[in-house]
Formats: structure tokens, C-alpha cells, sequence
């Protein structure tokens, strides 16, 4: 039987527990979900691509069914190198919609053997992005129920202690 794999591809700048509830979820679906810790993103980044993956190995633990990686370049070429059919998104508010709309069909247009599939956030973790995530830790607020205690530790790295905890 053919394993059921699915690519799913992001910044992770950083991994937070809104990523890692659609990587549980999927697990459910998908036999195996290779996370794909994307190198070109036009977004500048807080963290290395490096830390990025150190920070998503220990959250992740030791899953076999899961790996760790990076693309550049087309993530559908990506896609298919790896034997895979589907790209796993996570999708929260109608903000996300439409950029996540134009992508999924850009990608169905370039192979249209790929298809697209989205999860809906979880209700606690609707409102939670990386990027807010950085802000309110670059302000010093504490961000422990968002984000795993290894990203935690990093961002203390970074900006310091939160004031409040
Ligand atoms: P990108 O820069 O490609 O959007 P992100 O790391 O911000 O990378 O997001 C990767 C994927 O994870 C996206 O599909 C995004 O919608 C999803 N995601 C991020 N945070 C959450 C969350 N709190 N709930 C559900 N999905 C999420």
C-alpha cells in the first residue's frame, strides 16, 4: 500500500503549538507529514533556519512518521521529490483565506497532481501567529502558553525575560 505522505511546508519563525496541533491532526490523516522549514521565504526571519529546525525536532519529539527539512525554490518540485501528493496548510481567519487561496491554486496550476489541504485551527489557537508571538515577546510579555519551552527559552535568549510571567 502506498504510504500516505503529506509536505507541510512554512516559516516556523518560530514553531508554535497553533503548528504543532495541525501537525497532530494531520498524523491522523496522513501516514507520515514531512515539515518543510521553507529557506527562501521573502519574510526576514528572527530565527536562523538552523534554530528554526532545532526548535521543531524538540518540539516534535522522536516520531518516526514525522521528518524535519528545508526547501528552496518551487515547493511543488519539492513536493514531488519527496513522493508526495498533498501540502498540509493550517488555515485561521478569513484573513488567511485569500493568499492561501491564490498559493493553492498557483500550485494546482504549475501539477495539478498536487492538491491542497487545509485544516482548520483549533478554537485556542485561532488567534495565534509567529509574528504575534515575536511582538509580544519582544515587548516582554510572556508568550509560555503559545509556543513550546524550547522556543520559549529562545525567545528569553533574544529579548530578555518576560516582565510579568
Ligand atoms: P508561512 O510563512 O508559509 O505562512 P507559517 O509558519 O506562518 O508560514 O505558517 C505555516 C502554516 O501553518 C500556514 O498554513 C499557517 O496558516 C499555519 N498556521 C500557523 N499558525 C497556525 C495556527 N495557530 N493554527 C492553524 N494553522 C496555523
Amino acid at each position: 500500500m502506498n504510504k500516505k505522505i503529506a509536505v507541510y511546508p512554512g516559516s516556523f519563525d518560530p514553531i508554535t503549538y497553533g503548528h504543532l496541533d495541525i501537525i497532530e491532526r494531520g498524523l491522523d490523516v496522513f501516514d507520515e507529514i514531512i515539515i518543510a522549514v521553507a529557506r527562501n521565504s521573502e519574510k526576514k526571519s528572527l530565527f536562523s533556519t538552523e534554530e528554526r529546525i532545532h526548535h521543531i525536532k524538540e518540539a516534535v519529539g522522536d516520531d518516526p512518521r514525522v521528518t524535519v527539512d528545508t526547501f528552496d525554490g518551487l515547493l511543488v518540485d519539492y513536493v514531488l521529490s519527496k513522493g508526495a501528493k498533498v501540502i498540509l496548510r493550517g488555515l485561521r481567519a478569513v484573513s488567511d483565506f485569500e493568499y492561501e487561496f491564490q498559493i493553492a491554486q498557483m500550485n494546482h496550476n504549475l501539477k495539478n497532481e498536487i492538491e491542497t489541504l487545509f485544516m482548520m485551527t483549533s478554537v485556542p489557537y485561532g488567534y495565534l501567529s509567529s509574528s504575534i508571538v515575536k511582538e509580544v515577546a519582544s515587548l516582554r510579555g510572556t508568550v509560555e502558553s503559545c509556543v513550546p519551552p524550547v522556543v520559549m527559552q529562545a525567545l528569553t535568549e533574544k529579548f530578555g525575560a518576560p516582565d510579568n510571567p
